[in-house]
């Protein structure tokens, strides 16, 4: 039987996540991003929109199509019922391609699945679905300089979104593994994946 690791790969935002899932598919994992594939159900075309149409009504999309992000956002914030709506549109999409694309890695034989989930911690559904949680650890001010500069949000945009996911203390208690990524390079960083990923069965190529 083929078997692989599901590797759950966590952290708030700006703490590493991204970097660390393309590390490990450099040392051959197949990276699963949850993110980019809820992203794609809602761009013009895809496979959520003819339900989120339906539902919500086609003032939530843009003129190409695509769900309006900014109105959502606004909704959502202050309906709870509207976003448990979107979620049930959203989720099992989102839990079918995962999988759909977990299969493919499996089925080629690749020793390591790895689930990039920014809220695995807060989804009891998917702790479930990983058999080890590695969590991208930082300190507050790093996360927020990060994404400051990255995505040039003022501060207090940036804290807005950290209060909405878990606290620091939440993920580690749910951490098999955690990478502390507030002070090392990018260099330092690439040797830590590296040699955790021994652990998970791969290796450079
Ligand atoms: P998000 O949740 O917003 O998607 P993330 O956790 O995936 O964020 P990344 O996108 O990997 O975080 O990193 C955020 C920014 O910080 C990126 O610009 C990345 O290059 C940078 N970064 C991450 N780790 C380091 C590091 N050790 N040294 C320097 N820069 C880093």
């Amino acid at each position: 039987m083929l078997t692989s690791v599901r590797l759950g790969l966590t952290g708030g935002i700006g703490s590493g996540k991204s970097t660390v899932a393309q590390l490990f598919a450099k040392m051959g994992a197949v990276v699963v991003d949850a993110d980019a594939i809820a992203r794609e159900l809602t761009l013009p075309q895809g496979q959520a929109m003819p339900l989120i149409v339906a539902t919500f009504g086609p003032a939530f999309t843009t003129l190409s199509g695509a769900l309006d992000r900014e109105k959502m956002r606004a909704l959502i914030h202050t309906d709870a019922s509207a976003r448990q709506r979107l979620e049930s549109i959203i989720h099992p999409m989102v839990a079918l391609e995962t999988e759909r694309q977990a299969q493919v890695g499996v089925h080629a034989g690749c020793p390591c699945i790895v689930f990039d989930i920014p809220l695995l911690v807060e989804s009891a559904t998917w702790r479930q679905k990983v058999d080890h949680v590695l969590v991208v650890d930082c300190t507050p001010e790093v996360q927020i300089s990060r994404v400051m500069t990255r995505s040039l949000l003022p501060r207090d945009a940036v804290e807005k979104i950290m209060s909405s996911q878990a606290g620091r203390e939440q993920r580690l208690g749910a951490a098999d593994s955690v990478i502390f990524n507030a002070n090392l390079t990018l260099a330092q960083l690439g040797a830590e994946v590296h040699q955790i990923s021994h652990r998970f069965g791969l290796s450079s190529k």
